[in-house]
């Protein structure tokens, strides 16, 4: 089989997070009752007036400066016929237009940056985002009425993200929807959240003997609602392409769906070209003339973006890079080690217990992050309880692991069940006397210069104290033995 250089782009809808829809008031709401929130607007009726919504336009705009994008302040409309029985309308609002005079989108030439596995830092270009509505929903079911048609979705508000095609592999582009993801929870932009339909990725790929060749034709993969599923259908479609032109053959420009099942694409339809949507500017509506005083607001209350806050754990917390990512991949996650971090005398060993401790007990955890009893606060008073003395590591997971059942506070935990640290050295030199007396032995062994039996001794001394006694104190008494 021959080598081949991928060249890859994606093009990722998210549903905005505003309260109601794109052209009408009807309110935005998933999991409702089929047709509930429908008005002539969202379902097309003739001479209904479609009006944007001004959040939405907000949040296309913040969306575009968190991905460094030009702002289009003439913004355009334009109409997207096709027939589809989930689209009463027959057309789409969108801001793709065919021809270049029609093409004004909301957002154009920006960039996000992605690290990969092996540390490399690649920029990958944003073509554009554009705004537009959302069609209904075809519900099959197996009773005798067959297919029903849900108009909720009708109108919803979406802005498509498409990328150069800067991505040169599956990694690199997993890597980029999270980064897209990611940036879509740090503004609030969108709930993104993969389960409910809120983020769906199409991805398109073509191969090319060598990195500097014209690119190859393409097939774009559509649907791809995993970070898995992306990986995979992008191998596939690659290793299909490659027996393809080994074989001598030409790969068709298409439209495909990937089956996980199988592990294959297949095609859908050969791709549509722009003249078959017919666009034209959008009689219904004006251009989007935006004030730069509106962009510049919007730029002034960016939140903190997840590079900004990476950077910001690693300066201010001297968190390792493995720990900065792993606290800075999901915004929640994040935001509560950030608020624990505030009262910390240790972010450090903080940022150890929400990783090794915290997130592992989440795993088990019913209802996920959401349900966890603990607050920061609590996590970093225990923290604290440590950076001060008052109780060691090991009794500090008994505690640990009392506040994660019962939500309770270390201190109250502490108190309740005696588990104070010994910090007497005379009490400890007391134990460990008695510990040397029952296994005289070892000990001779020990001052003889058998040192592994250091270990043995400190366990033993805990044992005795109930895990209480201090392990640094412990440790002196048995130097000074050792030497004396
Ligand atoms: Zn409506």
């Amino acid at each position: 089989m021959s080598k081949y250089y991928p060249v890859i782009g994606l093009e990722i809808h998210c549903q905005l997070a505003t309260k109601t829809k794109m052209f009408c008031g009807c309110e935005v709401e998933v999991n409702t009752s089929p047709n509930k929130h429908v008005c002539p607007v969202c379902l097309g009726f003739p001479g209904a007036m479609p009006v944007p919504n001004k959040k939405a336009v907000e949040y296309a705009i913040r969306l575009g400066l968190a991905l460094h994008c030009e702002i289009d302040l003439n913004a355009m409309w334009t109409r997207k016929n096709y027939f589809y029985p989930d689209l009463p309308k027959g057309y789409q609002i969108t801001q793709t237009g065919g021809l270049p005079i029609y093409d004004h989108p909301i957002c154009r030439n920006g960039w996000l940056e992605i690290k990969r596995a092996d540390g490399v830092v690649r920029r990958i270009g944003i073509t554009r985002i554009h705004m537009e509505e959302d069609a209904g929903k075809l519900v099959h079911d197996m009773s005798p009425t067959g297919s029903h048609f849900d108009a909720n979705r009708c109108g919803t508000p979406l802005c498509e993200i498409v990328t150069e095609p800067d991505i040169r592999s599956p990694e690199e582009a997993v890597l980029t929807f999270k980064k897209i993801k990611q940036i879509l929870e740090y503004t609030g932009v969108s709930h993104a959240n993969m389960e409910n339909g809120n983020i769906r990725c199409d991805g398109n790929i073509s191969i090319r003997p060598s990195e500097d060749a014209p690119y190859g034709t393409r097939a774009e993969i559509k649907n791809l609602n995993s970070f898995t599923n992306l990986e995979k259908a992008l191998t596939a479609e690659y290793l299909l392409q490659t027996v393809t032109l080994d074989a001598g053959k030409e790969v068709q420009q298409c439209t495909k769906r990937y089956d996980p099942n199988a592990d294959k694409t297949s095609v859908i339809r050969s791709k549509e070209d722009a003249p078959d949507y017919k666009y034209f500017p959008e009689p219904d509506m004006v251009r989007l003339v935006t004030d730069p005083a509106f962009v510049e607001e919007i730029r002034r209350t960016l939140p903190e973006l997840p590079d900004a806050r990476y950077a910001r754990f690693l300066n201010d917390f001297k968190l390792t890079e493995y720990d900065a990512q792993v606290l800075t991949d999901d915004i929640k996650v994040s935001n509560w080690f950030d608020a624990a971090a505030k009262t910390c005398k240790n972010p450090k060993i903080l940022a150890n217990w929400v990783i090794t401790e915290l997130l592992r007990e989440v795993k088990e955890l019913e209802g996920g992050f959401d349900a966890i009893k603990v607050v920061p606060e609590q996590l970093s008073r225990l923290v604290n309880l440590i950076e001060e003395g008052t109780i060691n590591g090991k009794i500090a997971k008994q505690v640990f692991a009392d506040m994660f059942e019962t939500g309770k506070d270390p201190d109250t935990i502490v108190k309740e069940k005696g588990l104070v640290q010994i910090t007497d050295t005379a009490a400890i030199e007391k134990t460990v006397m008695e510990v040397v007396e029952k296994n005289a032995a070892q000990f001779a062994e020990f001052k003889a210069g058998k040192v592994a039996l250091k270990g043995f001794f400190v366990g033993q001394v805990m044992k005795c104290s109930g895990g209480k006694a201090n392990p640094k104190i412990v440790n002196q008494i048995l130097d000074k033995l050792a030497q004396g």
